[in-house]
């Protein structure tokens, strides 16, 4: 009798409980399924006067992702987070969103290219949509983010860097990305506590010499910030690495960060 009145509860509750992100579960899935179906066409849509030569060959797999962009929300909770990667007009999105409790929501598989970065450059790259995957953390930009939070980007972050082989150098902020026009995540973010597990460089300035002819601008540069515009180059570089001062000035101390900064990043 027990066990039926269970049964019956559980029916109960579970068909009031409606989930709220059903249809844009349905339309994931038949996006990716077209996109199955894109790849395993042959001969090759794309190669229309080469098709009658169509060779196929066993050597392959899919392309990876090579770089991680970190982001907070700037918005005020999770679900309003979700709520906008889930509505189509938002056109944005990201592969992962990480709640203030810890919970890791993945809303993409990591193959797929998502609308989190825009225009951006680092280094040579361009179009980091299609070599990263991006990671949004939920803070509205001037708070703290939470223990529980960083304890769930930190194992995530080491299973991507594993299973894509993704190299410590490119766990990248997407204010490194887009000097000027983005700022996260904010000045609170743990960067050094990151680069402690593996994840980006931090700098250690113990003895280190400025050679006379030392040009800050292009260690920003070559550690990989697009310094078209040297005030936004500095204010990104300083959210990062020197997360204290809002100038936009670069001092001695400054500079000899970017010296041992450019010999780990170039
Ligand atoms: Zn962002």
């Amino acid at each position: 009798m027990k066990q039926i009145l269970t049964i019956i509860i559980l029916f109960i509750v579970g068909g009031c409980s409606t989930n709220p992100y059903k249809t844009s579960n349905k339309t994931y899935k038949k996006q990716a399924k077209a996109y199955g179906k894109l790849l395993a066409k042959y001969p090759l849509s794309d190669s229309v006067t080469n098709s009658a030569y169509f060779v196929g060959t066993p050597n392959f797999n899919l392309r990876r992702p090579n770089f991680v962009i970190l982001h907070h929300t700037a918005q005020n909770s999770c679900d309003q987070t979700l709520l906008t990667f889930t509505t189509a007009k938002s056109q944005v999105s990201a592969h992962y969103v990480i709640c203030k409790d810890g919970t890791v929501h993945h809303m993409l598989n990591d193959y797929f290219r998502a609308w989190q970065a825009g225009v951006s450059k680092w280094g040579n790259a361009t179009d980091i949509n299609s070599l990263s995957v991006g990671i949004e953390i939920d803070n509205n930009g001037f708070e703290p983010f939470t223990e529980p939070q960083i304890n769930s980007l930190l194992l995530l972050l080491d299973r991507l860097k594993k299973a894509y082989n993704i190299p410590t150098a490119n766990f990248i902020g997407h204010a490194d990305i887009a000097p000027g026009r983005k700022v996260d995540p904010n000045r609170y973010f743990p960067w050094q506590r990151l680069a402690q597990n593996g994840f980006g460089f931090w700098f250690d300035t113990t003895g280190v010499q400025l050679p006379m002819n030392f040009d800050a601008m292009q260690a920003l540069r070559i550690i990989g910030y697009d310094i078209m515009k040297p005030d936004a180059a500095i204010e990104s570089f300083k959210l990062h690495f020197v997360q204290t001062d809002s100038t936009k000035v670069i001092n001695d101390d400054d500079r000899k960060i970017l010296f041992d900064l450019e010999k780990k990043y170039q």
